[in-house]
């Protein structure tokens, strides 16, 4: 059966300047912005189509708010447990391994947009020190495939990741992509065969989907989610809150409903970090904590996401739901479990 490889045409025909963008939009008021644009026209057509108020459009398309100076370029603290060689080790149980630095998009308010780069090349990682690490952390039980976005790479560079991965014992196995939503003809008969085959060989393989605006999942996106029923994994989703893409109660109740419906389940809604380049999409702990507390209205328990905010010096993630007050009191919990301020 031949390969098919359509998204890897479509990924290498992204648009890659806000010059190209205002051609190909028609918009001669979109502005430059100091962080790179990358966006594959088949989703820039859609982007077109839902027009400049759209939460495509606010996610997307540069604007010079990216070029405000405040903000950190290290936001969650990944630096302090960086281990080299796309290894962040934070939690005993499990790693994040970035096998590459590539996305299929450039989202505007990506966290690691200060670490992203459009020239790298795919794939660069040296395997054996991912398989030495992992061989003198034993209590590895877990490795988390993110990036740049993992599903960027084939399925023979998948298969040689989890390969190691298996030789060294490690039980779960997840993906965090946003590779389905802007690339939806990646989820292809090999991506199928390859998830169908690491099912059987992890305890759990758990395939994370990042998406943030019903707008997102349109017919075809639908579609590519819903031929992962054929999969025995994991289905979740994690969203972050953003300022004027999905800051209502209303807008994540939508969203959510309909990815149940492609038999996804909200696992994390992040509240959005102090990051360099995305300040503009910020909003406070307040005003996320009103808009969580009204969810559970309209969702069930199990279809609720747990709200999280990550430590910005790096102590990792905890409850952004304040269960005292939604008034947010400045403090948020150090590694020890003290209150400090935020
Ligand atoms: C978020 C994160 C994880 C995953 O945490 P879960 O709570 O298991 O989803 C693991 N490692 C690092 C470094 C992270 O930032
Ligand atoms: S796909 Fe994820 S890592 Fe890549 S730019 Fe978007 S938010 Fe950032």
């Amino acid at each position: 059966m031949s390969q098919d490889t359509s998204w890897q045409e479509a990924f290498r025909s992204a648009i890659k300047s806000s010059t190209e963008l205002r051609t190909f939009l028609e918009d001669n008021s979109i502005e430059d912005s100091h962080f790179p644009v990358s966006i594959p026209t088949t989703f820039a057509k859609k982007i077109k189509d839902q027009g400049p108020e759209s939460a495509l459009w606010k996610q997307f398309v540069p604007t010079k708010l990216e070029n405000d100076d405040s903000g950190s370029l290290d936001p969650i603290g990944d630096v302090k447990h960086s281990k080299g060689s796309g290894i962040i080790h934070r939690y005993k149980s499990r790693l994040l391994f970035t096998p590459t630095t590539v996305c299929p998009v450039l989202c505007r308010y990506c966290f690691r947009k200060n670490e992203l780069s459009t020239n790298d090349p795919i794939f660069k990682k040296n395997l054996s020190a991912l398989s030495n690490y992992l061989k003198s952390h034993p209590e590895v039980n877990e490795v988390i495939l993110t990036g740049g976005d993992p599903l960027i790479l084939n399925e023979t560079k998948l298969q040689e990741i989890s390969n190691i991965l298996i030789k060294n014992g490690i039980k779960f196995l997840r993906f965090h992509t946003r590779t389905p939503i802007i690339l939806p003809q990646r989820i292809n008969n090999e991506l199928i065969k390859y998830l169908n085959k690491i099912s059987k060989q992890f305890i759990k393989v758990i395939f994370v989907l990042h998406t943030n605006h019903i707008s997102e999942i349109d017919h075809e996106v639908e579609q590519a989610l819903l031929k992962l029923k054929q999969c025995y994994i994991d289905k979740k989703v994690q969203s972050v809150l953003l300022k004027n893409v999905n800051d209502s109660t209303e807008s994540l109740c939508q969203l959510y409903y309909k990815l149940l419906e492609c038999d996804f389940t909200p696992y994390y809604l992040h509240h959005p970090d102090k990051v360099k380049g995305a300040m503009h999409y910020t909003l406070t702990l307040e005003e996320g904590r009103r808009i969580y507390l009204k969810l559970r209205d309209q969702l069930p328990g199990w279809a609720i996401p747990h709200y999280i905010i990550d430590h910005p010096q790096g102590f990792g993630k905890q409850n952004a739901f304040n269960p005292e007050s939604i008034h947010f009191s400045g403090q948020l919990l150090d590694k020890n479990g003290l209150l400090q301020q935020y």
